[in-house]
């Protein structure tokens, strides 16, 4: 086995490794990313936030993003029968981007590996970690290539950013059972030749169909669209035949988009994924962090995915930098305190989502434009600003307000009757 030795080992080339591999990269440190798959290849995770926009400006990958002219998402559009839901971020709370992107992840996720390789960065494709061993914070790591070949890497620090591939967590048996509840999720990608012109065409949108499920539509700039139902395990597994025929017979369940997409050709044979909520026992330890979808994954219902998967791979990061300089760093609370801060917030927006609760507050005919500025913020990404009182008392405010509007709707159809 031939060895290779750098200061931080990569695992996964998705948007959490690129923004980590990129800012370690420009901090002088030797990175060395490995992926398994050959890019560009297809992943969901396509209506990105706000926020993540930071993330890609502070380590420099924004401007090739930016070149790409990926579909411009300013808001977005929740529907439940006729009542339309819109936000536009413009007019969030907290202060920070207007605007992200809806992107086809095969494209988006080249650019920056394109963008990093560029500046030199050492990525191996078709890389396949198998094993780790730790020494202390050392570790030697140990990989297969798409022809079963084995080699060794030898690392001061590794960040797991394998995402879906989840692989310290295997490695090192830290996955736990999610608090949220049991979803899964079918979807694919269609050509979408019946796009109606102007914003109707390119708003991402989510069509309630009933509480607990879901249809996004998620238009791209090139002329296609992603179509997704999510909704409780047990009854995406009642649907039957082939993936086609069960995506086919749930796109009945939305009248307003059943028309648009009938008759289209998908693209790929839908992808099912079960029981999507992930959670792991810790988020870091000695010689290594867990950054993006390898930590933690909550529900695709508010978009939070790849956000959490940059900002979790740039504080990670950050206090890699300054460990590796020779500084101490409290991993507790500088890493694993500060993202679970963030991802409480939005289990809360998840959990009451479901429960029906933010949904009553969400299709309230008596919008009030303070509460939806703060509770926009929160779904552009802005979940660290303790200034939003939807942020900081996440856990009571979301009940107490839902429960106000169902109060007022009472009076109102008592005054009516
Ligand atoms: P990934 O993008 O998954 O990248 C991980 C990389 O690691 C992959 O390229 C993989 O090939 C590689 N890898 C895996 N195993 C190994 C190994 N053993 N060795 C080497 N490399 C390996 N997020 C959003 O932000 N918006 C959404 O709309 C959204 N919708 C979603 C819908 C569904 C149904 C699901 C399940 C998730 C959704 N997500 C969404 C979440 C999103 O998929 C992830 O949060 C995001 O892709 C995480 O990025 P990442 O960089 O952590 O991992």
């Amino acid at each position: 086995m031939q060895n290779q030795s750098v200061d931080v080992l990569i695992i996964g080339a998705g948007p959490s490794g690129a923004v980590s591999a990129a800012y370690l990269h420009k901090q002088g440190f030797q990175v060395k990313v490995v992926e398994k798959s050959k890019f560009p290849r297809f992943v969901i995770g396509e209506s990105l936030l706000p926020r993540c926009m930071d993330h890609f400006e502070e380590v420099g990958l924004l401007n090739a993003l930016k070149a790409k002219n990926f579909e411009v998402k300013a808001g977005a559009r929740f529907m439940r029968g006729e009542k339309i839901c819109n936000f536009d971020f413009s007019k969030k709370f907290t202060e920070g981007w207007d605007w992200t992107w809806q992107v086809p992840r095969a494209d988006f996720d080249k650019t920056l590996t394109d963008t990093l390789e560029s500046w030199g960065v050492d990525i191996a494709f078709e890389q396949e970690v198998v094993g780790v061993d730790f020494k202390g914070s050392d570790s030697i790591t140990t990989l297969k290539d798409k022809d079963g070949s084995l080699s060794a890497i030898e690392a001061k620090f590794i960040i797991d950013s394998s995402g879906h591939g989840r692989v310290l967590p295997r490695l090192l048996d830290l996955d736990k059972p999610s608090d949220i509840g049991r979803h899964s999720s079918i979807f694919t990608h269609v050509k979408d030749s019946k796009r109606p012109e102007g914003r109707e065409g390119t708003i991402i949108t989510f069509d309630i169909v009933s509480l607990d499920t879901w249809l996004w539509v998620i238009p791209f700039s090139n002329g296609y669209t992603s179509i997704g139902f999510v909704g409780p395990s047990d009854y995406i597994d009642s649907f039957s035949g082939s993936n086609t025929e069960k995506l086919q017979e749930m796109m009945k369940l939305s009248d307003y988009y059943f028309d648009r997409f009938d008759g289209l050709a998908y693209e790929f044979e839908p992808v099912v994924i079960k029981n999507i909520a992930k959670s792991v026992k810790k988020l870091y330890g000695e010689g290594f962090a867990l950054t993006g979808n390898s930590a933690e994954f909550l529900d695709p219902v508010f978009s939070s995915g790849v956000t959490f998967a940059t900002e979790s791979s740039l504080v990670a990061s950050k206090l890699i930098a300054r460990q590796l300089s020779g500084e101490k760093v409290d991993w507790e609370t500088e890493y694993s305190d500060y993202m679970k801060q963030g991802v409480e917030v939005f289990a809360t927006y998840v959990k009451e989502w479901y429960t029906g609760n933010l949904q009553t507050i969400f299709f309230d005919s008596n919008d009030n434009p303070v509460i939806k500025a703060q509770i926009c913020a929160v779904l552009a990404g802005y979940v660290w600003d303790r200034e939003n009182p939807f942020v900081k008392n996440h856990h009571r405010l979301v009940k107490t307000v839902a429960r106000i509007a169902e109060m007022e709707k009472e009076a109102d159809s008592s005054i009516e009757s």
